[in-house]
């Protein structure tokens, strides 16, 4: 019997998972030497393959003379070239880089600075907008603000209010609509969203438009806009950035899972000069009073430079659109297959729902899909009746065959 406790696994229902004893490219190898095609990046993290040698000997190299160092009065190369490359290569007018060591933590990283921002600037400002259906994360500040249900119910007592904008469908009006309202009020600190697509929310994708007409709201009621890239981010959605899209700079703006290329974690929070300058003071109740233990490690951040140096030394756009081409080409396959709908795609990333019978016959169809899909080789975990293919970049037309023929052959 295994003593380990997996995330979201009823251990009372699930089969014992495989062993996987090896990582490369896109694949993953259990120990009796079966490969399974990674089609969901291992929950969205790996971006350019596993195992990524220019990645790896960075962290080889690193190892060998840094482990941790404590990061509040001391400080190291790596850490501060990251900083700088990230201040680079981040939307106009993000200057300043927090380190932590998850999505979660660098949203609620982001959440603190807002308040504290409000706070140090006199005005009493704390309620914080987001969008229905989104998800932030696993600790309580960040389930607060993501969509509540059977994943978070037993916690409600802990959790605090936020006001939930409508998802925006078309061109978002109605979402556009309840935001210029509550923004008008006066009393909102922050809007949070996921920039183009909300992930754990099923893969729903908004327009760029919509993300431009939120900026203006923000902009002109004073509103600090949080955009949580932690799975957008290093290009998912095509670009760079999901806010690329739109061409606009959140206030603050949160980066994990792909960072370090899904190799080892690290995540970060950038923010605006404005929000750095409320807290830098000779007032020392100003300071920024958060930290994590493992902040701007020094080897995970030497991952997450060579990660940078790959998007800086190769063409990854042309390799981002050229994967996406070849999703839109296998999405577009299901375009008349009755049981799929909602085809939809933003970059790499192409998902499709299931036509759903009735509640009892989606409770027993997602660990059936899962298990048929593993069967075939290939590691797939729908959200819901959502299926969805979100892989590393280096997979081949051949890998993804593999991945959409799984999903042909599913017979309910
Ligand atoms: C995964 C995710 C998080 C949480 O990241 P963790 O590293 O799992 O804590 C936060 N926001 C979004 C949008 C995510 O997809």
């Amino acid at each position: 019997m295994s003593a380990v406790w997996h995330p979201f696994t009823q251990h009372a229902i699930e089969p014992a998972p495989p062993v996987i004893a090896r990582t490369e490219g896109a694949y993953l190898e259990t120990a009796d030497g079966r490969r399974i095609l990674d089609g969901i990046s291992s929950w969205w993290v790996v971006t350019h393959g596993h195992r990524r040698p220019e990645i790896l000997s960075a962290i080889e190299e690193t190892a060998g003379r840094l482990d941790q160092v404590i990061f509040a009065g001391l400080t190291h190369a790596p850490g501060e070239e990251l900083a700088e490359a990230l201040v680079d290569m981040a939307p106009h007018g993000l200057t300043r880089v927090f380190y932590s060591d998850s999505g979660s933590t660098a949203v609620e990283v982001a959440l603190k600075m807002a308040l504290g921002y409000w706070r140090h600037e006199g005005d009493g400002r704390h309620r914080i907008a987001v969008i229905e259906d989104s998800y932030h994360g696993d600790t309580i500040g960040t389930m607060s603000m993501g969509e509540r249900g059977v994943f978070n119910a037993a916690y409600d007592p802990l959790m605090f209010a936020v006001d939930r904008l409508p998802f925006p469908h078309g061109d978002g009006a109605a979402t556009l609509t309840a935001f210029e309202d509550l923004a008008a009020s006066g009393q909102m600190a922050a809007l949070i969203l996921e920039p183009l697509v909300l992930g754990a929310g099923g893969m729903r994708i908004y327009s760029p438009q919509v993300l431009t007409g939120l900026r203006r709201i923000c902009d002109r009621h004073d509103v600090l806009m949080i955009a949580d890239e932690v799975m957008t981010g290093w290009g998912r959605t095509g670009r760079l950035w999901a806010c690329d899209h739109a061409g606009i700079a959140p206030d603050i703006l949160c980066t994990s899972k792909g960072l370090t290329g899904g190799v080892v974690p690290l995540a970060a929070t950038l923010a605006s000069e404005r929000i750095f300058r409320a807290h830098y003071s000779e007032d020392r109740r100003r300071t920024f009073y958060h930290s994590s233990s493992y902040t701007a490690n020094p080897i995970a951040c030497a991952a997450a430079l060579a990660q940078v140096r790959l998007w800086r030394a190769s063409p990854m756009q042309t390799r981002l659109d050229a994967l996406s081409a070849m999703q839109a080409e296998r999405l577009a396959g299901f375009a008349d297959d009755p049981r799929f709908e909602n085809l939809r795609q933003c970059g790499t990333i192409a998902a499709m729902d299931l036509k759903v019978r009735d509640a009892g016959y989606l409770a027993e169809t997602g660990p059936r899909m899962r298990a048929h899909f593993l069967a075939s080789g290939v590691l797939l975990r729908p959200l819901g009746n959502t299926v969805y293919v979100l892989p590393p970049y280096c997979v081949t037309a051949d890998d993804l065959d593999l991945a959409w023929s799984a999903i042909a052959a599913f017979d309910g």
